[in-house]
Order: structure tokens, then C-alpha cells, then sequence
């Protein structure tokens, strides 16, 4: 049950250290995706929510958060990162009953949670500026400064794992953050802040106000005294964000979404490739920006990859996220819908194989057992667009020229992966692949909460993830002294 899990009332929301009843109006449905019902009330944050949020977050700037050294900020981090460990049981139900995933990959975002604050508690106090050699007479050095308050907008397939790469690097250069969770999926959010709160964040460095997109979202990414946004969620929402920001002219990190590609050679270790071609296909139900949703393979090799991977089709079982199978369901029934329509244009498509859904899943969840389709044209549709369910198409490709250029032929570029065992190739194809990422006899590298990571092309720009981040949360100052 929900309710013997939450620690906290999900219909409030946390605005400078405390919990307050929103202004947005009646509160949102908590569904659980496993069976369709509602099982919660979530709190509807409307702008005049964001505004007070933000004027916290100012205040906290203002305050003893702004002259917190970079040393104590770390040390925060690190708390809050024994803190989510210590509450790992509760922190994983939680999101597999409001997001629908399976335990082990809601067990893998608590750690990964943690393991951002550990990394963020680490490097806090190792950003470091500049002296620049000048004129005779001068001393010049650079200054790294937190933006001021920063507007994270969050989507609901990995909630845990990405306010903790982008909440995480924000607060460890000392910015203030407003945080506007997915209206689907806001509870590891709201646990979030109550953690900080107790591994002693003061007042309104975190700021937590669920609503809906349109409303608190919007708010948030126009508010004039937000310095700077990040946003994870699709393409036509970041366009929005992005003239909200243009606006304010603020700079925003745009993490969109992709139509990855894993590139299999003729000369593969096809046995070490096959659990990551279709894992990353179908892990949180294919409901992830860098899944491999297509699979290129040298036609050579064609047959074994289809038959191997629809042979460990046939075994994926999908049911309810706790029952802890392969797939959970789908977020929601509109989510699912869309995935069905993408699916009507497969039309005289040869389907490889699809999994199955337990017969005792509840009927309201919102189940899809995975699809694998073979010899899919590179130009169709269902090669190109983002469908966000579990299904991958498999293209064959005759060489190396044209493999890269089918898998640079969609509007994203987000990840990609080569299998093969000859070194020059990887080396060349890794500049070629148009991609933020690219991974070479493997896919992912773990989740790599070290790597930066982020987008070209219609994915994206601008990097979350490693130390890289931690420039993009804050801005550099020139300092030139002259003393003759
Ligand atoms: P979405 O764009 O619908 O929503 C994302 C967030 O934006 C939600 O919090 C939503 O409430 C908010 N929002 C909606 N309308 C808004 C508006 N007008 N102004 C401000 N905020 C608004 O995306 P989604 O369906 O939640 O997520 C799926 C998409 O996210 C996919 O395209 C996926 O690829 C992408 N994604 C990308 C990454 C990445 O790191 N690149 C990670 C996860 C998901």
C-alpha cells in the first residue's frame, strides 16, 4: 500500500523548508500504472505556487545559503546521499507503485540518486577558476558563481535519477532550485526534498511544487528571477521552454529525446552484444530517452541477430511493477495509446516476436508486451520518431558507409553504440556517429552518473551528468586587478 509507505503528505508541496497547502485548486490523481487505479491525492502547485517558490529560493540565495562554503554544500550532498540509501526500501516501492517499473530498476534510481549526491558531494569543492597571464600591471583570474535560482523541470520515466543529476550539480555550485516534477510521477520528488531538508539543506534551497505542465511548468520556465533552467522531457515541450527562456534571454539545458542506434558488425561478439541490444530496448518498458530503439546489423549477420533476439523476446514476461518481471506497464493509458497508434503503422512489417503479459495482470494497467520488428526501411516512420513504448525495428545495412549513414538519418542524436571487434573501426566511428554519447562494445556503461551526458540535433543541448555539469550550473566571472 501507498499510504504505508509515504512519510509525507504528497498532496502539499515544500516551499522554503516547510510544507504548505497549494493555491492550484483540487489535487491531482495519484495513479498506480499497475492496475489503473487511483490510490493518492497529489498536490496541483499553480503559479502562484512558483512564484513563492522562487522569491525562497531568492531568499535562501540572500541568505545563509549564499555564503555557504562550497566544503559544507558538499557535505550536505554526501548526508542526503546516506540519507536516500538509508530510506532505499521505501524510496523504491514508492516509484515502482507511482511510475509503474519494476523493483530492480527502481532499486537501481535510488542508487543512483545516491551515488549524484555522493559525486556532487565530492567535486563541490573542486571547481576552480583561472589565472590568466595579461598586460604588464594587471592580475587577472576567473570566479565560478552559482547562476542564482534554477528551474529543473523533470519528466516521469526516471524521476530519481534526474533530479539527482541535474538538482544535484545545481546545488553543489550553490544555486537555489525550484523543482516541477511530472504531474505522473511527483512522489520521489517531494521524499527528495524532505530528505535535504533533514541532511540540513537550509530553507528554500530545494523547492518542490508539483502541477501540471501547462500551468506550474509554464510558470516556472517564464519566471523573470529564474537565472537559468534545466529541462528533461520531449522535443515539443523544450521548444516551449526555450522561448520562455529566449524570453528572460536565460540559458537553458534542453535534455530531449531520441531514436538510438546500436550498430552491429559482421565481426561482433554477437554473444556479448545480445543482452545489450535488447535490454536497452526494453528496460522501464522502452520509456527511455537513450533507448536503443533501432539495431543496425551488417546483413551477413542478419538472421542470427533476429532469430537470437526474438528468441529472448519470447521470454519477456510484463506484469505488475512490484511482481518485479521484465516490463512493467506503461506510465498511462495515453501513453500507451500512443504507442498502440505508432504500432498500427507497422501494417505488412515482418514481426520477429513479441513478449508476453502475465494472464494474472490486472486489467486496468496500462500493459504492452514488447515488439521486435525485422527489416523495418530506414525511412519509415517507426525507424525515425521516438514511439517511447518497448519496441525496436531491426535494419540491415550492406557496409560501414551505409550503417552510418542510416543511423545518423533521424533528427536525433542522443547515443549510439558499435559491436565489432576491429579497433580502427571503432576509433572512426566514433567521430563519425552523429550522437552525445557513443559506446563502443557496450551500451550505457552502467548509467555513468560520471559521464556527461546530453544531446545533438532535436535531442538536445547542453550537458547533465559528471563534471562537465557543474560549469553548465554556473557562470564564470573575469576578475582584472590592476596595481601597476
Ligand atoms: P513532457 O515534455 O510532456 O513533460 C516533461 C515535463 O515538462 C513535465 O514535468 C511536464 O509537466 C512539463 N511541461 C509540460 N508542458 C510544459 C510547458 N508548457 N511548460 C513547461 N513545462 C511543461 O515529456 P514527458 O512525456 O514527461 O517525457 C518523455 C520525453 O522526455 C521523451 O521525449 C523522452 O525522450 C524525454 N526524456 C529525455 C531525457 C534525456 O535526458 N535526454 C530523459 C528522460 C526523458
Amino acid at each position: 500500500m501507498l499510504r504505508d509507505r509515504l512519510w509525507f503528505d504528497p498532496a502539499r508541496i515544500f516551499v522554503g523548508g516547510r510544507w504548505t497547502d497549494p493555491h492550484g485548486g483540487d489535487g491531482l490523481p495519484i495513479e498506480d500504472p499497475s492496475t489503473g487505479s487511483e490510490i493518492g491525492l497529489l498536490a496541483k502547485g499553480g503559479a502562484a505556487d512558483i512564484d513563492s517558490a522562487v522569491a525562497a529560493a531568492g531568499g535562501a540565495l540572500q541568505g545563509g545559503w549564499g555564503r555557504t562554503t562550497a566544503t559544507e554544500r558538499g557535505r550536505i550532498l554526501s548526508r542526503l546521499g546516506q540519507l536516500v540509501l538509508s530510506h532505499a526500501d521505501d524510496l523504491a516501492q514508492i516509484e515502482s507503485m507511482d511510475v509503474g517499473k519494476p523493483l530492480k530498476q527502481a532499486r537501481a534510481d535510488v542508487a543512483a540518486l545516491a551515488r549524484y549526491m555522493e559525486f556532487y558531494g565530492g567535486a563541490a569543492d573542486k571547481v576552480t577558476g583561472q589565472t590568466i597571464p595579461y598586460l604588464d600591471g594587471y592580475t587577472v583570474y576567473t570566479l565560478r558563481e552559482p547562476h542564482g535560482v534554477t528551474g529543473h523541470i523533470v519528466p516521469w520515466n526516471y524521476p530519481m535519477q534526474i533530479i539527482g543529476r541535474s538538482v544535484g550539480a545545481a546545488l553543489a555550485m550553490g544555486n537555489a532550485c525550484v523543482l516541477k516534477p511530472a504531474e505522473e510521477a511527483c512522489l520521489t520528488a517531494l521524499a527528495f526534498a524532505d530528505l535535504a531538508h533533514r541532511a540540513g539543506l537550509p530553507a528554500g534551497a530545494i523547492n518542490v511544487v508539483p502541477g501540471l505542465g501547462a500551468e506550474a511548468g509554464a510558470a516556472l520556465s517564464r519566471h523573470p528571477d529564474v537565472r537559468h533552467i534545466s529541462f528533461t522531457g520531449s522535443v515539443a515541450t523544450g521548444r516551449l521552454v526555450q522561448a520562455d527562456a529566449a524570453k528572460n534571454a536565460v540559458s537553458v539545458t534542453l535534455e530531449l529525446g531520441g531514436k538510438s542506434p546500436q550498430l552491429v558488425f559482421a565481426d561482433a561478439d554477437l554473444d556479448k552484444a545480445l543482452p545489450f541490444l535488447v535490454n536497452a530496448g526494453i528496460q522501464n518498458a522502452g520509456q527511455t530517452c537513450s533507448a536503443a530503439s533501432r539495431i543496425l546489423v551488417e546483413r551477413s549477420r542478419r538472421d542470427e541477430v533476429i532469430e537470437r533476439m526474438a528468441a529472448r523476446y519470447r521470454a519477456l514476461r510484463t506484469g505488475p511493477a512490484l511482481a518485479d518481471l521484465d516490463l512493467g506497464p506503461l506510465i498511462s493509458a495515453r501513453q500507451k495509446g500512443i504507442v498502440e497508434t505508432y504500432l498500427t503503422l507497422a501494417g505488412d512489417l515482418t514481426i520477429a516476436a513479441r513478449g508476453t503479459i502475465e494472464s494474472d495482470a490486472p486489467a486496468g494497467g496500462h500493459y504492452l508486451a514488447p515488439v521486435l520488428l525485422a527489416d523495418v526501411p530506414p525511412d519509415h516512420r517507426l525507424s525515425r520518431e521516438e514511439i517511447f513504448g518497448p519496441v525496436q525495428v531491426v535494419i540491415p545495412f550492406e557496409d560501414e558507409d551505409e550503417a552510418v549513414a542510416i543511423a545518423n538519418g533521424t533528427e536525433f542524436g542522443l547515443v549510439a553504440a558499435v559491436w565489432s571487434e576491429n579497433g580502427a573501426r571503432q576509433m572512426r566511428l566514433a567521430k563519425r556517429l552523429r550522437a552525445g554519447q557513443v559506446f563502443l562494445n557496450n551500451y550505457g556503461a552502467g548509467g555513468g552518473v560520471e559521464l556527461p551526458f546530453g544531446g545533438v540535433g532535436r535531442s538536445g543541448h547542453g550537458r547533465e551528468k559528471g563534471f562537465e555539469a557543474l560549469y553548465g550550473f554556473s557562470t564564470l566571472k573575469t576578475v582584472a586587478a590592476h596595481h601597476g
